[in-house]
């Protein structure tokens, strides 16, 4: 295999610069890179039907992963999650075509799988040995996985609070794990400043330009599940926005290919009543968004109060005649119960969110129920119990009342 990768470009001022060299964010202007491929030769020496061949994972896309070598790529098998019919789920609105992205099936129990597993694979062909990175939670465990698979050192710095089995997932993969006061954008300011002294390669949402190349594979199966074709609208529980980012860019890359046309689903981004700039600035009209104060909800992977990012997925959500939708803690939770005890799905906080704001979008006309909508469940339920934990009645086998006591 092969891939295209030809060099680095930046979203904002379009400065070109080298893919075999190690890069964050723009040198002149700060802001993100893109890996860009060769796409005009890639559409002659490689086919969908080359892609269907290779085995189940996010890397049968090679030719357009910025791996160049695949002795270097660090896998754990994610991607090719299932892409659920939820025929009950939207059934009362008369929906037949809703469907849920089964993200919470990936290795660490979170799609930040992906995004991981591309970053630290370039980062070892780039040479790189020490990683460090801030996460809410997921990206964190999923980071200590694919570092321990490849031999780094790891640094994940993560809110006091982030769940218990996301902290235990970095030490057991041998991360060194520190818990800090205040939310990620503290984390990742401790980062910043100490990733030169130490030798990090920071690897913070979108402020390399490869995590988000892993994030992409998730629009490049949505084309490959609907034959390649793209849903209506898409539901994203928007944090750092990489899934936004890289399945805008994963689609504009399939059109160049010349595997799918120029129709695109409504990107619509959920987000929670306690911290949601992207949404408040899509509704202001505005390209950025400012830090949002005291965030706060139970779900941690958009519990993101700034995003560098903010302008690309703003211009994504416009292109495509997307919207961003406000939900609120306690609808999260109910939604949870409800999608796990209709369809199966223990769905983590965040996926249940999307189901939230497909039922007000539904309610207000935004969506018509004919139209194919997929939700992305982000991640498993598992990873978050608490949201639904409660007491269970005991049974002792020698109570002679034990009869009476099973309802
Ligand atoms: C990180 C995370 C998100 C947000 O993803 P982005 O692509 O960074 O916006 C949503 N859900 C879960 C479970 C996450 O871990
Ligand atoms: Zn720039």
């Amino acid at each position: 295999m092969q891939s295209y990768l030809s060099h680095l470009e930046c979203t904002n001022c379009g400065k070109i610069f080298s893919a075999a060299e190690i890069h964050t964010t723009c040198p002149d202007c700060g802001k993100v890179l893109f890996a860009r491929y060769d796409l005009d030769s890639a559409r002659k020496h490689f086919s969908r039907d080359t892609i269907l061949k290779r085995p189940g994972n996010m890397w049968r896309w090679f030719e357009i992963m910025p791996v160049r070598d695949e002795r270097n790529v660090v896998s754990l098998g994610e991607g090719a999650t299932p892409l659920l019919h939820a025929r009950k789920l939207g059934a009362p609105f008369g929906a037949a075509q809703l469907f849920i992205k089964e993200e919470g099936l990936n290795p660490t129990g979170s799609f930040k799988a992906r995004g991981l597993s591309a970053a630290v694979s370039k980062a070892q062909e780039l040479g790189v040995r020490a990683i460090g990175m801030p996460s809410a939670g997921n990206a964190g465990a999923a980071l200590a996985a694919y570092g321990a698979r490849a031999g780094m050192t790891i640094y994940v710095f993560m809110p006091e609070d982030t769940p218990e089995i996301m902290k235990i997932e970095g030490r057991v993969f041998g991360a060194n794990v520190y818990l800090v006061k205040g939310l990620i954008n503290d984390a990742g300011k401790i980062v910043r400043e100490n990733a030169g002294a130490r030798g990090w390669f920071d690897v913070s949402t979108l402020k390399e330009p490869y995590r988000a190349e892993g994030k992409k594979t998730m629009g490049l199966e949505l084309a490959e599940h609907f034959d390649w074709a793209l849903p209506d609208a898409i539901l994203y529980p928007t944090g750092g926005g990489t899934g936004i980012v890289g399945m805008w860019k994963a689609f504009d890359e399939l059109e160049a290919l010349g595997w799918i046309g120029s129709q695109r689903p409504k990107m619509i981004s959920v987000q929670a009543e306690g911290c949601a700039p992207i949404v408040k600035a899509f509704h202001d009209g505005a390209r950025h968004a400012p830090l949002w104060e005291n965030a706060h909800t139970l779900a941690p992977g958009i519990r993101v109060p700034i995003a560098i990012a903010d302008y690309l997925m703003l211009d994504a959500m416009r292109a495509s005649g997307g919207t961003g939708v406000l939900v609120s803690d306690s609808e999260i939770v109910e939604a949870l119960r409800e999608v796990a005890r209709v369809e199966g799905i223990f769905c983590a906080p965040e996926g249940a969110a999307t189901y939230v704001g497909y039922k007000k979008l539904i309610a207000s006309g935004f969506l018509k129920p004919e139209e194919r909508v997929v939700l992305f469940n982000t991640g498993s339920g598992l990873l978050t119990p608490e949201l639904v934990r409660g007491e269970f009645p005991i049974l002792d086998p020698r109570d002679p009342e034990l009869a009476q006591k099973i309802k």
